[in-house]
């Protein structure tokens, strides 16, 4: 069964991975045992016990399977099961978020009532909105801290709404929820002690209204050359099927130099496919004619030949700053696609900002603008570290 990928966004210490420790207990989505060794390991080290906890249990457990300071926590629901996604510490989650690496489609956004709204607050809300994420749920936290009172939620919500309004979200769509994570108020329960909240719980909002990803199974064909090994004298090319599927003896295009080629062989996991979708990784050989096409490389993207998949180096689009150039050569960055460039527009960056931008590449690379595939992202590099996000248009 899929998993549906939500990431939880806001300001550090909201209580983001207290929200998830909680969904999972009280949806018994882990086992009573595994709270209570988190229990002794607090105690014996003298530590106040922290739901958070239960979730850094997690992290443990699946660290080596993991590219970035992410977990992923599987939440059971009803019908279907979510892939929690908890990214500590600011930076990590914007890079998170804006690479792809958390991968989600909807968004809770955590507020505390005691705390306010933040700047981190605000700069999530900006990057989910960059990346289209229009799956939102906006959370209240720490109700207990303010005697579950409807006034103060009332006028956080207020001032919310003009954010989100601000940032394109049309907040009469968007869920609020006053929530204790830490009681466990209106997240898997009903809440006794605010009755004069009536509305979803966060799992019947989780359940009830978020939509299954959607599929890039129906786009062009985007195949991501990730990399490439030889296997007795052929150039096997092997990455992920990001959008369409592919086939034997279906004729391609190679960007961004455009030469054409035909799919010899196709293998995925378990030996020679003669097709392949969208979230498969395989591994491909190219011909042309008889003679085996070498000199593709990672970077290199293949699609159809009347694909809509574009080929430039002039782009531009709205970008969100996590920190400003520092003066040394950038690397931007799209697909499995690096190449140096210029910075054409903004002159001056703010960081935390998000502006239109204009870049001029030295050389061309393949693009899908508008879309949400990750053809459609750019990522700005300063010596080696993400700087900036943006979308393509
Ligand atoms: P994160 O940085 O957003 O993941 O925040 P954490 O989940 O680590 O929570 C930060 C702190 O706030 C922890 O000490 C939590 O125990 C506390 N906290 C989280 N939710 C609540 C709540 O509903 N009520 C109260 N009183 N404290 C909470």
């Amino acid at each position: 069964m899929q998993e549906i990928p939500i990431v939880l966004i806001g300001h550090k210490d909201h209580g983001k991975s207290t929200l998830i420790g909680r969904l999972l207990l009280d949806t018994k989505s882990v086992r009573e045992s595994r709270l209570k060794e988190v229990k002794e390991v607090d105690e014996s080290i003298g530590q106040k016990f922290e739901l958070a906890h239960l979730v850094d249990s997690f992290k443990e457990e699946r660290e080596n399977e993991m590219t970035m300071d992410t977990t992923r926590a599987i939440l059971k629901g009803k019908e279907r099961n979510y892939q929690l996604i908890d990214v500590p510490g600011h930076k990590e989650l914007i890079a998170s978020m804006l690479t792809g690496a958390a991968g989600a489609e909807a968004a809770l956004l955590l507020v505390s009532i005691e705390e306010g709204i933040r700047e981190q607050t605000r700069q999530h809300l900006e990057i989910a909105k960059l990346l289209g994420i229009d799956q939102l749920g906006v959370v209240v936290n720490k109700m207990d801290k303010v005697g579950y009172q409807k006034e103060e939620f009332d006028q956080i919500t207020e001032r919310m709404k003009e954010i989100l309004d601000k940032i394109g979200y049309s907040s009469e769509n968007i869920h609020f929820f006053p929530i204790s994570a830490w009681e466990g108020d209106n997240v898997v329960e009903r809440s006794r002690k605010m009755p004069w909240y009536k509305e979803k719980t966060v799992l019947e909002f989780i359940e009830g209204e978020i939509k299954e990803p959607e599929s890039f199974q129906n786009l062009p064909l985007i195949f991501l050359v990730q990399d490439k090994y030889l296997d007795e004298c052929k150039e096997i090319l092997v990455g992920p099927v990001e959008s369409g599927r592919l086939k034997v003896n279906q004729k391609i295009l190679i960007l961004p130099d455009r030469r054409e080629g035909e799919i010899k062989t196709i293998r995925d996991i378990t030996g020679e496919s003669v097709e392949a979708e969208t979230g498969q990784n395989i591994g491909i050989e190219i011909c042309q004619g008889k003679k085996m096409l070498t000199n593709i490389s990672r970077g290199n993207v293949i699609t159809t030949l009347n694909s809509n998949i574009k080929t430039s180096r002039d782009i531009s689009g709205e970008i969100f700053w996590i920190t400003a150039p520092s003066g040394s050569n950038l690397v931007f960055e799209c697909g499995t696609a690096s190449v140096e460039g210029q910075l054409v527009e903004p002159k001056v960056v703010n960081q935390g900002e998000k502006t239109y931008y204009r870049i001029l590449l030295r050389k061309e690379i393949a693009v899908f603008p508008r879309s949400r595939t990750i053809l459609g992202k750019i990522v700005i590099k300063d010596k080696g570290k993400i700087i900036a996000v943006g979308s393509i248009q």
